[in-house]
């Protein structure tokens, strides 16, 4: 579909009133940073106890700086909640939609009844000119038909208008992301949508944020592509990680070398357990799936090779664990350190944190969980696992320590008194995060995936410090 352009163009409001449908990681930090620049904003959710929540000024979620924002955002008086349909197509002027789109149940395809309830109830309601623009990350060809649904449902006909602006925000830096984005990318299909919606953006294109205006297919794919991207890079590396285990080669060092060249660069090339999270591993099925609908599967055929490296990584640290414990998991105590599928984060959707601790668990580990914030939900995703309050003990007594989600705290920890608390002196980096050398000192036989259980003579002397900065992502 292509961006109508005529002579004639509906007036835009300059100053939009905004909704965001969808209260969530996406949809919370939406809301609050639009209020923060100045736009007054009424976010939606079905879940009431999320909205009487952000209403209380309490975010649900873990997100730095967030609740900060929220609480300067409601006592500016331009933010507020709701989770009344009627009150929100009455509201706004370009209204954001921000619901999840999840795997859908026994399926590689995105499960889209959200979106498409979320898109149907506003059409069905709303009585003026206005814009409804997608957030959620969707297979190709959602824009269109949604276009059509809305069409079809609304009193307003094709007055209403549907446009796509996928969010490329990362959990942890949230705020950052979404206040001075690397770019925005408008999926629109007339010149008034594009107007309506730099309306909305007005302070962020000020600034000088690059922006892409787009034809609703082509908004849509780029944020798949993004994503496709970087776990095509995560894997790869991981990938190497594999032939550096059948060959005694040290994947890290390896890593250091490729991200010299600038080409290739440094940022998400970083071995180790490998991705999760709400985005990238259902993001990647989702466009697998829609690409063999549209009769393309092939050229995206890699992105199951790049899953299934993935999941290997999984499978690969919990023999490591098994290993260092002697061969047999049975009644063995492990530290699992880290739930969140990344540090600065309680999100533990498809976490590989989470999924080796149960792996664990089920080969007969008394397996002790700690994550700094994501204890509560890793709790609800797997409550059968045993979960403690701080590190010192999950540590204490343990056969093996293994580090899954690389916070801070975990870094920083100090191998030497460490070392007073397990049983023995025995861990396994699933991160890359740890200082391999000040372990052993400490008298730690030391693991990590992709690298020698014994290092070779240092004849390649990297610095440490500028190794993990060239590698983080
Ligand atoms: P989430 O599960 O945290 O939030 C989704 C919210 O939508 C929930 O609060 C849910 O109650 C609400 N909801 C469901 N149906 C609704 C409806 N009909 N009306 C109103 N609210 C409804 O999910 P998320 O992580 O915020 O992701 C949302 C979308 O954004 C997904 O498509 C995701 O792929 C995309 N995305 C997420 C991130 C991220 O970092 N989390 C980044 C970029 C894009």
């Amino acid at each position: 579909m292509s961006i109508q352009r005529t002579t004639s163009i509906p007036p835009i409001v300059e100053h939009p009133r905004i909704t965001v449908i969808g209260s969530g990681y996406l949809g919370a930090t939406h809301a609050i940073c639009m209020a923060s620049l100045g736009y007054e904003v009424l976010g939606v959710d079905v879940d009431e106890e999320k909205i009487a929540a952000l209403s209380a000024g309490t975010v649900p979620f873990f997100e730095p700086g967030l609740p900060e924002q929220l609480v300067e955002a409601l006592d500016s008086g331009r933010l507020s909640f709701t989770t009344d349909f009627d009150e929100a197509a009455a509201f706004g002027d370009v209204h954001f939609v921000c619901v999840g789109t999840p795997q859908a149940e026994g399926s590689h395809a995105a499960d889209l009844s959200y979106v498409d309830a979320a898109f149907e109830a506003l059409a069905a309601r709303i009585t003026r000119k206005a814009l409804i623009v997608g957030k959620s990350t969707v297979p190709i060809g959602t824009a269109a038909r949604l276009t059509a649904l809305v069409a079809e449902t609304s009193p307003l006909g094709d007055e209403l208008e549907v446009a796509w602006n996928p969010e490329f925000l990362r959990e942890g830096f949230a705020v950052q992301d979404t206040l001075h984005p690397d770019r925005l990318v408008f999926g629109v299909a007339s010149e008034w949508a594009e107007r309506q919606l730099s309306a909305a953006f007005r302070p962020i294109l000020d600034d000088g944020t690059p922006l892409i205006v787009a034809d609703l297919a082509t908004a849509e794919l780029v944020k798949v592509a993004a994503n496709s991207f970087l776990a095509t890079k995560i894997s790869y590396i991981n990938a190497m990680a594999e032939v550096c285990e059948a060959t005694g080669a040290d994947v890290n060092l390896l890593a250091t070398a490729l991200s010299h060249d600038d080409r290739i660069g440094g940022r998400f090339l970083k071995p180790g357990l490998g991705f999760g999270g709400g985005c990238l591993p259902k993001d990647i099925r989702a466009f697998t799936h829609r690409a063999e609908e549209l009769g393309v599967g092939q050229a995206v055929a890699f992105l199951r090779e790049v899953d299934d490296i993935n999941n290997r990584r999984r499978l690969r640290i919990v023999d490591l664990i098994r290993e260092l414990a002697g061969g047999d998991l049975a009644g063995k105590r492990i530290a699992a350190l880290g739930a969140a599928f990344k540090p600065n984060s309680d999100d533990v959707r498809d976490a590989p944190a989470l999924d080796v601790a149960r792996m664990l668990y089920l080969e007969g580990a008394e397996v002790r969980v700690y994550d700094p914030e994501a204890n509560a939900n890793a709790h609800r995703a797997y409550p059968d696992l045993e979960y403690v309050d701080s590190m010192t003990e999950a540590v204490t007594g343990a056969d093996v320590v293994a580090l899954l989600t690389e916070w801070d705290e975990f870094r920083q920890a100090d191998p030497a008194e460490l070392g007073r608390l397990v049983a023995s002196r025995r861990v396994v980096d699933g991160r890359h995060a740890l200082d391999a050398d000040a372990y052993r000192a400490a008298g730690w036989e030391f693991r990590a995936l992709g690298r020698p259980a014994q290092p070779e003579t240092v004849a390649l002397v990297v610095d440490l410090k500028d190794r993990s900065e060239a590698l983080s992502a």
